[in-house]
């Protein structure tokens, strides 16, 4: 009886963007899910929080309402390193939003698709049992099983299914300003990439009438400004003074910036075991600038939740999914590698004003490849 009522039951560790599109997809197909998230209630994650033309569609199709949670619409990038910048109109629709009102919105959905939301609970250790289930131990000491698992707890690895190191140590960081007036008019509905040595940032408009500034670098790069934000700020500004000239003036509205490390860029999952489907930046983490592992997540997990209701055997999903996104992943990898090269910092801004259509190419080279077995969908009108 037990066995029999446990077999449509499924455990999502994670309530970012990835667990709760799963847990919300599986509950809208009559799945039994529990999912368990850390943190009591959504907050501020580390995160340049673009939203990009896929991912907006596969929000849409999820019933969550950018446009009502405030979401700006970008319709420019610019590129800024050294003493020139350039910019160029973005080749699909995208907006900026907070990760808090995002996180906030799937949450409040997965409850109301039915989803048992355990919030305020941390998933300890993750093990198969002699019956054959998957057994999450909650930090007080209680326990969950299930047939099927899903993996989305992000940035943050669970024993005994770690990724593997970041050897080039990466750490990040992200900050909300109040620019000033004419800076914040400048900015308008622009996502600016910035380049410096040992890294790179951006800075976009978000909902409330603030920017956030999101920035990646390399450890020995930061260790030379004595691992101290506020000189790591100022030597971004001093390398990048298109930076400078945007915080000029500017308000920082954190106590002190939000900061994570360990990105292990260009990861993809090789395989997994039996009944566990790991999703989101457990399944692959692509570069940042791309500003696509929003869509990447909601990708995976609607991935995985086809493969599940298929019968597809997770170590078999893990695999196609593996392959379907290599591509793109070594694509983004390589411009990646292009943006910590001096010369390219020398010549990028030069070339994408001389041919703009270079942001058009990487952009489309860089993004997830929508299922095909998605009908196109309406996008949301202009938000
Ligand atoms: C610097 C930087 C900038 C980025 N900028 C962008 C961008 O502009 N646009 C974009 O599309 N992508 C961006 N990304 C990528 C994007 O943030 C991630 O790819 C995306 O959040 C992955 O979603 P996820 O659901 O896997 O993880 P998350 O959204 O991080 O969710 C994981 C959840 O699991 C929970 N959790 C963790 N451990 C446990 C545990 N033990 N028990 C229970 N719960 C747990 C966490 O609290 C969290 O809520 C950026 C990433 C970085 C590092």
């Amino acid at each position: 009886m037990h066995r029999l009522a446990l077999q449509d039951k499924v455990l999502i560790l994670g309530g970012g963007v990835a667990g709760c599109a799963a847990a919300i997809a599986l509950a809208r197909k009559g799945q039994r899910v529990t999912l368990i998230e850390r943190e009591p209630t959504p907050r501020h994650k580390v995160c340049g929080e673009f939203l990009s033309g896929e991912a907006l569609e596969d929000l849409h199709l999820l019933g969550i309402d950018v446009a009502s949670l405030g979401a700006v619409p970008i319709h420019m990038v610019r590129l800024a390193a050294a003493r020139r910048a350039a910019e160029a109109p973005l080749p699909f629709s995208a907006a900026s939003l907070t990760r808090k009102a995002l996180d906030t919105a799937l949450i409040a959905e997965a409850i109301a698709a039915g989803v048992c939301v355990e919030q305020g609970r941390s998933v300890q250790a993750l093990a198969r049992t002699a019956g054959n289930l998957w057994q999450a131990t909650l930090d007080d000491g209680t326990t969950r099983e299930a047939p099927t698992a899903f993996l989305a707890t992000g940035k943050h690895d669970l024993r005994g299914h770690a990724r593997p190191e970041d050897p080039q140590r990466w750490i990040a960081f992200k900050m909300y300003f109040r620019l000033a007036p004419d800076q914040a008019a400048e900015l308008a509905r622009a996502s600016e990439l910035m380049l410096y040595p040992g890294g790179y940032g951006g800075i976009q408009p978000v909902e409330g009438g603030i920017a956030n500034l999101c920035c990646v670098v390399q450890q020995r790069y930061l260790a030379s400004t004595g691992n101290r934000w506020e000189q790591f700020l100022a030597k971004m500004q001093q390398d990048c003074p298109h930076l400078a000239m945007r915080l000029a003036g500017a308000e920082p509205l954190l106590a002190k910036p939000i900061a994570i490390t360990h990105i292990p860029y260009g990861y993809i999952r090789r395989t997994s075991e039996d009944g566990l489907y790991c999703i989101g930046d457990q399944a692959a983490v692509i570069p940042s600038f791309t500003g696509d592992g929003i869509s990447i997540a909601l990708h995976t997990a609607r991935c995985a939740v086809t493969a599940y209701l298929a019968g597809e055997p997770a170590p078999v999903f893990q695999a196609h999914l593996r392959s379907a996104l290599r591509l793109q992943m070594r694509l983004a990898e390589f411009a990646a590698d292009g943006l910590n090269n001096g010369f390219a910092r020398a010549v990028l801004p030069f070339c994408l004003r001389v041919w703009p259509g270079v942001m058009r190419v990487t952009a489309k080279l860089t993004r997830v490849a929508q299922h095909a077995a998605v009908a196109p969908m309406q996008l949301p009108a202009e938000i």
